[in-house]
């Protein structure tokens, strides 16, 4: 992780953020000229599928013990809910729209990370007893 530092167009004095006001001068802060302000989308990314595949590795390893369905159910439904809205900020929209939007993909990659979950269960040689 090398986060990018941001000076201060005046002092230098190193800025808590891109668009943060100068705290040793108080210079206004600058006017972006060239590309618009956006997270990198790779990073954003990776964070995503880490919490995505969280919960069918957190299954996978504790599939042995028994515990894996909590794991499966909570973390995959944490994990969707996380991811969806991660995902739907992203999008231009409404407050409403995006919340609907983040709901929406919330469902959709919670029920993925399931079947990931139990997918990790049944390599990890946990048989889950759905009945
Ligand atoms: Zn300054």
């Amino acid at each position: 992780m090398n986060s990018p530092s941001f000076n201060c167009p005046k002092c230098s004095a190193p800025l808590p953020a891109e668009d943060a006001a100068c705290p040793n001068c108080s210079v206004p802060p600058p006017i972006p000229t060239g590309a618009p302000k956006v997270v990198k989308w790779w990073q954003t990314n990776w964070a995503v599928l880490a919490v995505f595949l969280a919960p069918a590795v957190l299954s996978f390893a504790t599939s042995k013990l028994g515990i894996a369905p909590l794991f499966t159910f909570f973390g995959s439904g944490a994990s969707g809910l996380f991811c969806g809205f991660v995902l739907a900020r992203r999008f231009k929209g409404t407050p409403v729209a995006r919340t609907l939007l983040g709901l929406l993909l919330s469902g959709i990659i919670g029920a993925a990370s399931i079947a990931l979950c139990a997918a990790g269960c049944a390599l990890g040689g946990f048989q889950m007893d759905m009945r």
